[in-house]
């Protein structure tokens, strides 16, 4: 096992990489929510659903998968090289290019290009790299308003919410949550509003309109930077993010070091294994992709931040840095049965999931996430469903094993394992303790114990321990077979 020293996590504090509770104390927060734990058993569903159908029409999808995945993999092997090439391209076609080593760093140098332009309000395109250096709030604190223009996102912002999922934010909302949330907090919703789905978007649209008309920056992520040509690209389904991307003076994208691809034809592979693994779609309905500034067209000014904020910290770990193959498509959150019943706030982080899981503690250092490998059955359904082969079960062992290693400390699972292999190297300490088990059947219901006195609480208190059977292996043996050795 290799510690790695000296390469900066993302700074304790800032952005929205870890939660102020630890993930079971969360999660049962959580499981307490019967209108929760409805609204994603729906969603998930639903998503689940159209992604399976739309998967299975391709029948290359497996060498897809590995194609993704080996030109992630190559691409990780020479970061740093595809990303001066990256540079180069974007100031070549009129783009200015920023360092950012973390979020305060990215936070400083939007905030100061936001201030330069003299806007005091800027349009957002959905963007996961921008939540989680909490780019809203340092833009607030200097007194810029930054307007979410993602339906989901917008229903966050205006609920005063955290999002809970990567693609669909607001999963945890139904339709009559969203209708009071915009009933109470836009002032320009219609009177007569309903929660008809075609009413809210309509109400969002023409409440979004006037925000686009007067834009004159706009904060963006990227899904993905083509290094060849400096191209930036941005999928979506609304079309908001095209409004953002087209019609303000000044464009700032703050895009994690990560999600460069050396190619077009890397591009392609991607554009085809996305849309199918997210939204279920054959293709999105809008993609949007720029090199630098084009006089007359579009934006006339152009900064690219890119952004680090662990992400070399990620790199350095032979095992873990697969974590930075994720291409944010929710696939692994959509199949993950923990996920399903404890929603994305549990998480702490805005990364949520099975990916969340793997790739928060590795930005911000375990040390700062300890719980969140554990918040996992291990069942590899995330595998199976990532289109780019990120081996998370994987990842996740790897990870507690760092856990436990950063900690120095034995967790309660090992504390019981040293016990029980003391107890099982004595017959005479193995018998009385099958006999002491069987008091347990009194803990019992329906074939489950729910919760164990102490130390043994440390096992149920994330997980059931079965009930004793009636009898042990040893007397089943001494009355089944005839004159075995055995000791009750
Ligand atoms: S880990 Fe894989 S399945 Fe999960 S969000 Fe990332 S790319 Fe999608």
């Amino acid at each position: 096992m290799k510690t790695y020293l000296g390469l900066p996590t993302a700074p304790r504090g800032v952005g929205a990489l870890s939660g102020s509770q630890t993930f079971p104390a969360a999660a049962r927060v959580a499981l307490d929510n019967p209108q929760l734990r409805k609204n994603l058993g729906h969603a998930t569903r639903t998503i689940r659903g159209k992604r399976a159908e739309v998967v299975g029409e391709v029948p290359d999808w497996e060498e897809l998968r590995l194609a993704g995945a080996a030109i992630k993999r190559a691409t990780m092997a020479s970061l740093d090289v595809h990303l001066e090439r990256l540079e180069r391209e974007v100031t070549a076609r009129g783009g200015t290019v920023h360092w950012a080593t973390d979020s305060v760093a990215a936070n400083r140098i939007v905030t100061s290009l936001v201030r330069a332009t003299g806007a005091r309000e800027v349009v957002k395109v959905k963007s996961m790299a921008t939540q989680e250096i909490g780019l809203n709030e340092a833009l607030e604190e200097a007194g810029i308003s930054a307007v979410e223009t993602d339906l989901a996102e917008l229903i966050v912002q205006l609920g005063h919410d955290r999002p809970s999922h990567i693609l669909v934010p607001a999963i945890h909302r139904n339709r009559s949550e969203i209708k009071e949330i915009f009933q109470r907090e836009m002032g320009d919703a219609p009177a007569d509003l309903t929660d008809e789905p075609r009413r809210l978007a309509m109400a969002a649209r023409a409440h979004l309109r006037r925000r686009f008309l007067a834009a004159r920056v706009a904060v963006s992520g990227a899904n993905f930077a083509v290094a060849e040509t400096g191209t930036l690209a941005v999928v979506e389904s609304e079309g908001n993010g095209r409004m953002c991307l087209t019609l303000p003076r000044t464009l700032i994208t703050v895009m994690g070091i990560e999600k460069i691809v050396p190619t077009w034809d890397d591009l392609s592979v991607f554009l085809q294994l996305l849309p199918r693994s997210s939204t279920g779609e054959r293709m999105n309905p809008y993609t949007s992709m720029w090199s630098g500034v084009t006089p007359g067209d579009g934006p006339q000014e152009f900064h690219l931040v890119l952004l680090d904020n662990g992400r070399t910290a990620t790199l350095a770990d032979e095992v873990g840095r697969e974590a930075l193959h994720c291409i944010r498509c929710s696939a692994c959150l959509n199949v993950c049965p923990v996920y399903e019943r404890t929603g994305g706030h549990a998480y702490g982080s805005v990364y949520p999931g099975p990916i969340g899981a793997v790739l928060s503690p590795q930005l911000t250092g375990v040390a700062d996430n300890p719980t969140l490998p554990y918040a996992s059955s291990l069942c590899g359904a995330c595998f199976d469903a990532c289109p780019v082969r990120i081996d998370i079960p994987n990842l996740l062992v790897h990870l507690r094993s760092r856990v436990v290693e950063e900690k120095k400390l034995p967790t309660a699972e090992a504390v019981a394992m040293a016990a029980a292999g003391w107890v099982m190297k004595s017959p005479g300490l193995f018998g009385a303790a099958g006999r002491a088990a069987r008091g347990g059947r009194l803990l019992g219901r329906r074939g489950r114990i729910r919760a164990l006195p102490p130390p043994l609480s440390a096992w149920t208190a994330s997980r059931d321990a079965p009930v004793p059977p009636k009898e042990t292996f040893r007397q089943w043996w001494r009355r089944t077979s005839s004159g075995g050795d055995t000791d009750a």
